[in-house]
């Protein structure tokens, strides 16, 4: 049954007019979607908390508004030494719900909040994950790698030392043909 109170099942209107406030945390291994995208198995949590706000809109009818906060850490890959870095993700966000998909369609270009449509039974632990997903980085790197040296394979470097020309000794020889 849908009640104000029910992460899962929540009742936006009820929860905006009561401007109620709901907030927990949960493993993110109950985000299947987010842990997805993990570089390994992920053991932490995901606090979040959301408060329900009721706002005359410019027609004089009343939205509801919902203001959401999100944090957690989760391990990507890091894109340039391919190791786990620990990414930080928060949100932030506030969106107003509107009667319909048409109507969210129709108003969101003119709209700075994000829109979502009514329901009375709004699955709120999905949309935290909808916007930790967003908050993802395109391209997840630690601020600055190890500088360990990494090895290539031992075919490459032997083929380095052995038939690669000295890229300098060749511009050399190259300046002396021209003269
Ligand atoms: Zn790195």
């Amino acid at each position: 049954m849908s009640s104000p109170n029910s992460t899962q099942h929540l009742d936006v209107k009820a929860f905006a007019t009561n401007q109620s406030t709901l907030s927990g945390e949960v493993d993110l291994h109950s985000m299947p979607r987010l842990h997805a995208d993990c570089a390994e198995e992920v053991a932490g949590k995901v606090t979040w908390s959301a408060q329900g706000e009721l706002r005359q809109a410019s027609d004089g009818h009343d939205a509801a508004w919902m203001h959401l906060q999100a944090k957690t850490e989760v391990p990507l890959t890091c894109q340039r030494c391919l190791k786990t870095v620990e990414q930080a993700l928060v949100v932030d966000r506030s969106f107003r719900f509107v009667k319909d998909e048409a109507t969210a369609e129709a108003e969101d270009d003119e709209s700075e909040e994000d829109l979502l449509v009514i329901s009375k039974d709004f699955d709120l632990l999905a949309l935290v994950e909808d916007e930790l997903l967003m908050a993802l980085p395109l391209v997840p790197m630690h601020t600055s790698c190890q500088s360990e040296h990494v090895p290539t394979s031992k075919d490459d470097s032997d083929a380095d030392a052995d038939a690669k020309p000295n890229p300098f000794a060749v511009l050399a020889t190259m300046r002396l043909g021209k003269d």
